[in-house]
């Protein structure tokens, strides 16, 4: 039975090139704070391990996984399965774990629609400008000019979520933006004010999809 004790649920969600992994792996170094590793049918990409940045698995697992109803969520994101399993989730959340979630906006709404027990945030991680974001992409993508171009027409779908999310953050600097998150988290945890305007991110989002 969920109560005062235990952990709360932080999703961040943001368009492809806005920084997210990075914000989640820097969160995940505060105290009491873990990520929770999705399951994935994506091929793994050089640098990434096994059981560590997703637990890798070939579609009949995944069928497996969906048909025992094991995950709290579970979506198609580029072509690829992408799920949450429960258990992992809710046996550290009882325990009093703070649990980080980097996933897109359809888990988002699918674990919000669940409404658990557990005080849910939800951040959406916007980049600074249109400009900054190719940039980004082509670095990430770099032998691959396609595959930068497709990600940002995706970000033009992708951004009409933010209205869906507690809070927008703007990853222009990446400390400042750990910090604007880690005060919000924290001013959510304690009832504290909170420092967000509203007004500002909605004329930034303009800017961004005009
Ligand atoms: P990538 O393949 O670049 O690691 O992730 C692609 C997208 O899938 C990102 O937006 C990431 O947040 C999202 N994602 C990763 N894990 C999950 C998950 O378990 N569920 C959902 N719905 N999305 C996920």
């Amino acid at each position: 039975m969920p109560s005062e004790k235990d952990g709360i649920m932080i999703i961040l969600s943001s368009p492809s090139g806005a920084g997210k992994t990075t914000l989640v792996k820097k969160l995940s170094e505060k105290d009491n704070f873990e990520i929770s590793i999705s399951h994935t049918t994506r091929q793994p990409r050089p640098d990434e391990k096994q059981n560590k940045d997703y637990f890798f698995v070939d579609e009949e697992e995944f069928k497996r996984l969906i048909n025992n109803e094991e995950f709290l969520e579970y979506a198609k994101v580029f072509n690829n399965l992408y799920g949450t399993t429960r258990t992992p989730v809710i046996d550290r959340l009882n325990k009093g774990k703070n649990i980080l979630f980097d996933i897109d906006w359809q888990g988002a709404d699918l674990i919000k629609n669940k409404r658990l027990d557990y005080k849910l945030i939800t951040f959406f991680i916007l980049p600074p400008s249109k400009e900054v974001l190719f940039e980004r992409l082509s670095k990430r993508h770099a032998n691959d000019k396609l595959i930068a171009e497709e990600r940002m027409k995706q970000f033009e779908r992708d951004v009409l979520h933010w209205i869906n999310y507690d809070y927008v953050v703007i990853n222009n600097d990446l400390d400042e933006c750990y910090k604007k998150i880690s005060n919000l988290i924290n001013a959510v945890i304690n009832n504290g004010s909170k420092d967000y305007d509203l007004d500002y991110i909605r004329s930034h989002v303009n800017k961004l999809t005009s």
